[in-house]
């Protein structure tokens, strides 16, 4: 089977992760700064902070600025479940804003109109979580522009998107937003396995996150309510979580990004062969926005049904049929059972359903062949024409 996506690992990345096993520390060892030195000098952001994955990260940036219950979160419902679960996990409530029909992303209009209608109901969001997706940055200006006037907080939700640019800026470095979070998953950009982590330039947001990543435990002098007690003295502030990453993941980590920058131009190479090859299709191919510099963690074709006699099932069938591992991102979210459960009135979203109806992932990851590419894009020309 040719993946959709799959990680890259080199004796680099393998001599990396034994040096720790033959260390000290297996974890709270050095390579946790050290990963998250990197991640600050590759975002520019102020402050990093290495957790155990991607959802970890969201859950305590929704904590950090107490996102609780009476609150709302929004987000986009094609995203993995985890960027709306965040809220749920806070005891707040969740809904959804339309996506662009051209890049997927929250759309700036809708996302307006949205908070007009929340105004006069007084129900406005604390906080609202945009995703890249596919690693292609969302309009982070206009979002940002909303957030000053309805004075709600943005926590970019980029696990797609490390290598990503929005106007010529690295993806976390926090210009539009408050928090910026990853996810090193294996099928993600860069990987540590699992493993996640936030940027954020807020000094105080910064303390709370690591805080709540680690029990709510601080042993900083200037945080205790009692000092001078001795070395073994701590304090456990809030009830915080064990959300650390390990040494030997963030050894792996260390090493992988090394090569983010030509993970991401393989992609956009991959991308452009794609573009090429499937350029006379039925398809709408991914479009890019010219602010954007997507980490093209994805390449999302859809189907242009109305001139197709088969379905995107039949078309996925086959295809899974040929060995090409395709899958779909996403499932629109209130659509899941669990959402329905939870008998909220969820904003309906039109675009979204319309994207879902239509889209399929086809391979994408650095070290696919040319070969593998070629017989993708004429199965698809098989099955379409
Ligand atoms: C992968 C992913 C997450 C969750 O990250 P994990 O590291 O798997 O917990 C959240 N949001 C999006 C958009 C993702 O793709």
């Amino acid at each position: 089977m040719i993946p959709y996506g799959r990680q890259d690992i080199t004796n680099e990345d393998i001599d990396a992760v034994v040096s720790v096993l033959k260390s000290d520390f297996l974890t709270q060892g050095p390579a946790i700064p050290r990963f998250e030195g990197e991640i600050t000098r590759y975002t520019g952001a102020k402050h990093a902070i290495a957790v155990s994955n991607g959802t970890a990260a969201l859950h305590i940036a929704c904590l950090a600025f107490g996102l609780g219950e009476g609150d709302w979160l929004w987000t986009s419902p094609i995203s993995f479940v985890a960027s709306a679960n965040c809220a749920l996990y806070c005891g707040a409530k969740v809904d959804f804003v339309d996506i662009d029909s051209a890049t997927y992303n929250m759309c700036p209009k809708a996302l307006e109109e949205k908070l007009l209608r929340a105004e006069k109901e007084n129900r406005l969001p604390k906080i609202v979580v945009p995703v890249h997706l596919t690693g292609q940055p969302c309009d982070m200006k206009a979002i940002k522009t909303l957030a000053d006037r309805f004075g709600f907080s943005i926590i970019e939700d980029a696990c797609h998107a490390i290598g990503a640019k929005y106007n010529g800026n690295p993806v976390g470095a926090c210009e539009y937003s408050d928090i910026t979070v990853f996810s090193f998953h294996p099928v993600k950009i860069v990987t540590t396995a699992e493993g996640g982590a936030l940027t954020t330039n807020n000094d105080a947001l910064a303390e709370k996150i690591r805080r709540f990543s680690c029990h709510g435990i601080t042993r900083d002098q200037n945080a205790l309510h009692v000092k001078d007690q001795g070395a073994w003295y701590y304090e456990q502030l809030e009830l915080g979580f064990n959300y650390r990453l390990t040494d030997i993941q963030a050894a792996l980590g260390v090493s992988q990004i090394q090569r983010l920058e030509s993970y991401v131009a393989a992609r956009h190479e991959i991308a452009a062969q794609y573009n090429r090859l499937l350029a006379d299709l039925p398809l709408t191919l991914p479009e890019q926005s010219p602010q954007s510099f997507s980490a093209y963690h994805l390449y999302v074709i859809r189907l242009k049904l109305g001139a197709l006699s088969v379905s995107r099932a039949d078309v996925f069938a086959a295809l899974r049929e040929a060995n090409i591992g395709v899958n779909v991102h996403y499932i629109p979210i209130y659509q899941q059972p669990y959402f329905q459960s939870l008998e909220m009135e969820f904003q309906q979203c039109p675009n979204a359903e319309a994207y879902y109806r239509e889209a399929i992932s086809i391979p994408m990851y650095p070290g696919i062949s040319e070969e593998d590419i070629r017989f993708v894009s004429a199965k698809l020309k098989e099955l379409l024409i």
